[in-house]
């Protein structure tokens, strides 16, 4: 449903031969497929929607809307309702990625979740055009399909088909209409925010005052949507909870996207080498965990990760106290330092001029503060962590305000 888009005007982070790298995995999330050349990715989360939705439908709408129906024929009509929703969620993800490839940017992946589709972009189209247009994209992918749905039942109704087909096909065209409309509600992250976000952009000339604008909608859209649910839940309508939890998590990711803005201002035109500082302390691959550990307590160092390198120097992994504790203490004398650590994504390590928002927007490496580690001419120079980023981003404000 929402495009993630990181927010920034640069250059793509095209690999070589222009390819972007491929991303790192996610937790709970199944590459299923590759469409068209992008990883489709299912977090669990969606099957339980897939059984919630055949729930739902098996004991709430169904048996109302084709009487007479056998429970097995429910159950297998509910269950492939719940499917073909997932799928069409799918469909309207793919609109985004087929139209932004249109516009060159490339998607890396999309993920489906229980909240809907993100598609990641490797970077925000270049401009309002394009922002509005791929935005817009998927909600008319959703509501042709609900119309097509839609019309199909009222086929089955008119051609006598048996009860069940047009129901189904009737919940269907209804959720994705329903898909469509909210979607296109003009607040940020919807794709409606992203599409406001375009038209303010083309209109002002201003990228950051619109962007601004489309994140305060989407906290007010968020806030009302909560108080929505309270009213719901108030009359005893359970229903209440599901829309103040989606306006719950609309107001938070607006929220994100506000103090975003902010970081992409304060991280603009500054690279790697700006940041980053030199390790402390650098764990050889083949020292067992027991000779880091000695090692660590004649020089303490302040790094939270450690880099790990191979023979040659190069860097190969990162390494935490916490790994080393959860090596057994007898073991701790054969386990090698490369078998207690991780291994470093080879994205990680960049060179001296690559742009810092590249760095920081996948995120520290999972269960370390490392951003990135900075390598010229073949050696080791620095390393790019979140607290660096952090205290930039915060010089940055103090120094916004010395000037206002
Ligand atoms: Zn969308």
């Amino acid at each position: 449903m929402r495009a993630s888009t990181p927010s920034t005007d640069r250059e793509p982070d095209d690999g070589p031969g222009g390819r972007s790298p491929a991303p790192e995995s996610l937790p709970g999330v199944l590459t299923v497929g590759r469409v068209p050349g992008v990883p489709v990715g299912l977090h669990w989360s969606v099957l339980v929607v897939v059984a919630g939705l055949s729930w739902l439908l098996a004991v709430g709408v169904l048996p109302a809307a084709a009487p007479g129906s056998t429970p097995v024929t429910i159950w297998l009509a509910a269950g492939g309702a719940g499917v073909l929703f997932v799928a069409t969620i799918a469909a309207h993800e793919l609109a985004h990625v087929i139209v932004a490839h249109r516009f060159g940017v490339d998607v890396r992946r999309v993920v489906l979740w229980a909240i809907g589709g993100v598609s990641e972009m490797a970077r925000e189209p270049r401009g309002p055009r394009a922002l509005a247009v791929v935005a817009l994209a998927g909600p008319l992918v959703s509501a042709v399909l609900g119309g097509g749905f839609l019309a199909l039942a009222a086929l089955g109704h008119a051609e006598g088909w048996p009860a069940i087909l047009p129901a189904v096909l009737g919940w269907l065209g209804s959720a994705n209409v329903l898909l469509a409309v909210f979607n296109l509600l003009p607040a940020a992250p919807l794709d409606g925010g992203r599409v406001l976000q375009g038209l303010l952009w083309g209109l002002t000339g201003d990228r950051e005052r619109a962007r601004r604008a489309s994140a305060a909608a989407g906290r007010v859209l968020g806030l009302l949507l909560v108080l929505l649910g309270a009213m719901l839940l108030w009359r005893g309508e359970w229903s209440g909870l599901w829309v103040a939890g989606i306006g719950w998590f609309i107001s938070g990711t607006a929220a994100t996207e506000q103090a975003g803005g902010r970081v992409v201002a304060a991280l603009a035109g500054r690279t790697a080498a700006d940041v980053a500082h030199p390790p402390d302390f650098v764990a050889q691959a083949g020292w067992t965990v027991q000779t880091l550990a000695a090692e660590l307590r004649a020089r303490p160092c302040r790094d939270a990760a450690l880099l790990v390198v191979g023979l040659d120097g190069d860097p190969i992994g990162l390494v935490t106290i916490r790994d080393l504790t959860r090596v057994g203490a007898d073991r701790r004398a054969t386990t090698r330092v490369r078998e207690a650590g991780r291994p470093l994504p080879p994205q990680r390590v960049v060179a001296p001029d690559t742009p810092l928002e590249r760095l920081v927007r996948p995120g520290p490496v999972p269960g370390t503060d490392l951003l990135g580690v900075v390598v010229d001419h073949g050696r080791v120079t620095g390393l790019v962590t979140t607290t660096s980023v952090a205290r930039l981003v915060e010089l940055e404000a103090l120094g916004a305000q010395d000037r206002s």
